[in-house]
């Protein structure tokens, strides 16, 4: 999710809130909940990726509270649903310029200028790039971050996937509904992905794995027609046929708002304390923007509500 200026509209006075949340992936929407039941009156400013990555997964299996799974549009929708219902507002446009250096904070966004006494930065990752020749030019022409928005274009053909952790495999496995096959290219001979996604994707008949390979570039005209792989150990190169690559190497934060204004690792994860506070007071941070390690539903939700009930502290004593 990349927090961009976009049609900012100005000349009109800045609406003043209590807390302003930035995303509305779990991090965020938990703490508008919080934030709401505590009468702070949030506004959530979603970004440009509604629900952020958990909107885009197929099922989610392993949220508490859900036995059988959940799809995660429902997911999000139920935690929008939840924030709603106790007063937090959404506004769905983005945030494109933080003052943190004047109180109340100075947000531009879209929708126009607001001003909050306290903030929470939940504005999640987006997918990491390969940043080989062809990737970007063949964007939505076979190339694709996101199965469960592409996947369908696929059905009967051979799909490439890129990465060996828990969301290239299951990912992968997903795409096996529609593709032929699924190739599972990852750079090492060791998969990172867990070992039940490892046993689910090796039953799985229509998976090969390619290990140990790289790709170099990503190759079509109107769409993809072929991939240059390269294998790390002997050095081989290779053109394998497909009409689709999906890549799941990981994830970068969104915070590039926030450099230079808030302390962050040299990787860009926003550095908060046990009680989500970041490096300003009255600026916390929740979710995958803040964290390297876990980034699980679950916890990315538990941080939301902790930043809330740490703004709703802060605000206590600092109103
Ligand atoms: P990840 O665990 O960081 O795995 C990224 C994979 O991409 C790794 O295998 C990595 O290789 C590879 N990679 C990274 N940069 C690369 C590059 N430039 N070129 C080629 N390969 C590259 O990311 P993720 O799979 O998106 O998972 C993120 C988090 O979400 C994890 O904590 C994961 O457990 C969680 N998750 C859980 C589930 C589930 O439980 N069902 C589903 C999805 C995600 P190396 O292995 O060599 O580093």
């Amino acid at each position: 999710m990349q927090f961009s200026l976009g049609a900012m509209k100005t000349g009109t006075p800045a609406q003043e809130q209590e807390v302003i949340i930035l995303g509305t992936g779990p991090a965020g929407l938990a703490a508008a909940v919080y934030a709401a039941r505590a009468d702070r009156k949030p506004l959530v400013l979603a970004g440009p990726d509604l629900g952020g990555q958990v909107a885009l997964t197929y099922t989610v299996e392993n949220y508490p509270g859900f036995p059988e799974g959940v799809g995660g549009g429902d997911l999000f929708s139920l935690f929008q649903k939840q924030a709603e219902k106790f007063g937090a507002v959404v506004d769905f446009s983005s945030a494109g310029e933080v003052d943190l250096s004047v109180r109340p904070f100075r947000i531009l966004a879209d929708s126009g200028e607001y001003r909050t006494k306290a903030l929470i930065v939940a504005t999640g990752a987006s997918p990491r790039k390969l940043g080989v020749p062809g990737e970007e030019s063949l964007l939505g022409r076979g190339v694709s971050y996101c199965a469960t928005c592409d996947g369908a274009f696929f059905r009967g053909r051979n799909v490439l996937v890129v990465g060996g952790g828990d969301s290239a495999l299951e990912e992968g496995i997903f795409l096996t509904r529609y593709a032929s096959q699924v190739t599972i290219i990852h750079r090492r001979n060791a998969l990172r992905a867990g070992p039940l996604l490892q046993a689910r994707a090796q039953r799985n008949e229509k998976i090969r794995f390619l290990l140990e390979t790289v790709v170099e570039e990503i190759q079509g005209g109107n769409g993809v027609q072929s991939v240059e792989v390269r294998n790390v150990s002997s050095g081989k190169k290779e053109i394998l046929t497909a009409e689709g690559i999906f890549v799941f190497i990981g994830h970068d934060p969104n915070t590039s708002v926030f450099r230079g204004k808030i302390d962050m690792d040299p990787k860009g994860y926003i550095r908060v304390d046990d009680r989500m506070r970041t490096s300003v007071p009255g600026v916390f941070a929740a979710g995958e923007a803040a964290d390297p390690v876990f980034r699980q539903i679950a916890t990315s939700a538990g941080m939301g509500v902790a930043a809330a009930i740490s703004a709703d502290r802060w605000l206590e004593e600092n109103g």
